[in-house]
Formats: C-alpha cells, structure tokens, sequence
C-alpha cells in the first residue's frame, strides 16, 4: 500500500511555524507583513483561491488588502494600482490573480510587478534566480510546496531520476529546476512527448501538471515511486480530483498526493512563506 501525503497536515505545521515567525517579525519591525492581492472580475474558481489566500493570511497574522476589481477594469488602471503598490513602502507582497480577463495581457501585467514584491515569483527575474539558483529571488509557490512535499517523505534525491510532466512556466519548469538543484536527473514530459508511459514508468520521482483527469495510470508509474499529482479536475459527478488515477496508482506508489488535500494547501503555505521573506528583505 503507498502511504498518502497529507499535503493539509503538513501545510497547516508550516502555517503555525510561520505564524510564530510573523509575530517575530511584527514585533521587531512595528508592523505586520502586507500582502496586497489584486483580482480582476468574478471568475468562480479565482473567488475560492483569492479567498483561501486571504483566510491564510489571517491565520498567519498577514495583513492582506484584496482589490477587487471589475471585469471591465482597463489596462492603464491595473497598471497604475501597481505601479502605486510598487512604491507604498508598507506593501511587501502584490499579487494578481490569474487569469486576468480576456482584455487585459498578464504577460504585460504581471512583469510590472517589483520582482522583490513578486510573491507568486512568476516575473522573469525571480525565474532567472530561480535558474542561477539565487536563493534571494522569490520561487514559485506551487513547486515550492511539491518541494516540501516530496522532502516529507524523507527520500533522498540525489541520482534518482525524476520525471514532470508538463512545463508550464508556473509548475512544471521551475519544480524541474528545484529537482535539479537536488541533484535528480531529471526529465521533463510535455504534449508532444512520444509514449509518455515509457518515460513515466522510469521514474522515481513522478510530477504530474498537465490538468487532464487520470492521464496517469497504473501502467504508467513504477513500483515504489514517490507520485505527486498537481492537477486540479472535476470528474464526472462534479468532484475535484487529479491528473493520476488514484486509486490505481496509490497500491504501486511509495508514497502519493491526494487530490484534494495535497499540493493544493502547499501552494498557499508558500505564498505565506514568501509573503514573510519579501516583507524581510523590504525592511532590511
Ligand atoms: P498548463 O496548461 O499551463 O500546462 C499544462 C502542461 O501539460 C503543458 O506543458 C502541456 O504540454 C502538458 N500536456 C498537456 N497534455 C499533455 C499530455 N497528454 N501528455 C503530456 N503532457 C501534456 O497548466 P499548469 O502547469 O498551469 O497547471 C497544470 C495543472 O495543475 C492544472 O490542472 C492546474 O489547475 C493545476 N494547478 C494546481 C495548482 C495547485 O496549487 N494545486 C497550482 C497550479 C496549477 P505543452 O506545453 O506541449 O502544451
């Protein structure tokens, strides 16, 4: 049988570490670590995550400013309300929530944003630190996370030979690198990858961000191999569940996300966790 990542477990003990080391931080400086997290319009799914955020902010002891704008907000508006957020000394964190609508370019938006401020550290110079193993720059929360997770289970990764799919510049590129830097040999998969099942069933390490429900079966995964699915799909009684099929998988795997409950509650502890190194440095 694998053994199931709590991924809501270990979140919640780096969120009671975090709030210890926030209240540090407030104490000494005078004031609380600010995130500033803009939405644009009223995408359902963008409500929950801007939500979650910002209840985790609050257990955390963050204060959070949620701008919430309307789907009809124009480019220069956005830009300006950054360009704002960029100068306000007390805001250490700006966030915006992706996707943006139809009209507005986050490949134009989101690289205004201060790279120091960059919590989701999707900005180019936060990506370059990340490739020069900077360890100043802001990664990226969700590979983060998978991070955290994937050290949980105590493997050691050096030599081992990790294999992503997908290489989206949000998920898979970055947890690539990270794996890198532990030493993994690793191999990224992506949609025009020939028999991915060969390649996935050399893994020891298997990332899945692709968002396709169950792309990854039984037949896919080796015995033993540590599974972490970052997909977020509905199935077909409307229930959230990953890119692996678990409860093919989970009896081969040494140890498995679930879906929910695995990488997603990472995703939030590490944007809290960036939140507080941003809010460091602004103060240094
Ligand atoms: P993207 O859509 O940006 O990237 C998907 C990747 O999957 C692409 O690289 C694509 O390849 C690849 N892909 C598509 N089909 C296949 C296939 N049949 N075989 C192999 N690879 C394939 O997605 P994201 O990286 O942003 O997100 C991936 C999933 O993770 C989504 O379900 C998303 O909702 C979820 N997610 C979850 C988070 C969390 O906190 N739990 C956070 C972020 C994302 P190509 O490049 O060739 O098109």
């Amino acid at each position: 049988m694998g053994k199931i990542i709590d991924g809501k477990a270990i979140s919640n003990a780096l969120q009671e570490r975090l709030k210890e080391q926030v209240a540090y931080f407030s104490m000494t400086v005078g004031r609380k670590p600010k995130l500033a997290v803009i939405m644009v319009g009223d995408d359902p799914a963008s409500q929950v995550y801007v939500r979650n955020k910002i209840r985790a902010c609050e257990t955390v002891g963050i204060t959070s400013e949620a701008y919430k704008l309307a789907e009809s907000t124009e480019s220069s508006y956005l830009e300006t309300l950054i360009a704002k957020l960029n100068e306000d000394r007390d805001t250490d964190g700006i966030l915006v929530q992706l996707p943006l609508p139809a009209h507005l370019n986050a490949k134009k938006i989101i690289p205004l944003i201060d790279p120091k401020k960059d919590v989701d550290g999707f900005s180019a110079a936060n990506i370059g630190a990340l490739l020069l193993d900077d360890k100043s720059g802001l990664y990226s929360c969700t590979p983060l996370g998978i991070m955290q997770l994937i050290l949980s289970t105590g493997i050691n990764l050096t030599g081992k030979h990790a294999v992503v799919v997908g290489r989206s510049n949000e998920v898979g590129k970055p947890i690539a690198l990270m794996l890198l830097q532990h030493n993994a040999t690793v191999t990224i998969c992506h949609s025009k990858t020939e028999d991915l099942a060969a390649v996935t069933r050399t893994a020891d390490v298997l990332v899945v961000a692709v968002g396709k429900k169950h792309l990854i079966t039984a037949d896919m995964v080796k015995e033993g191999a540590v599974v972490i699915d970052v997909g977020i799909n509905r199935d077909d009684e409307g229930k959230l569940c990953g890119d692996v099929d678990f409860a093919g998988v989970e009896p081969k795997a040494s140890y498995i996300t679930p879906v929910p409950g695995g990488v997603g509650p990472m995703t939030i502890a590490m944007l809290m966790t960036n939140t507080l190194k941003a809010a460091k440095r602004n103060v240094q």
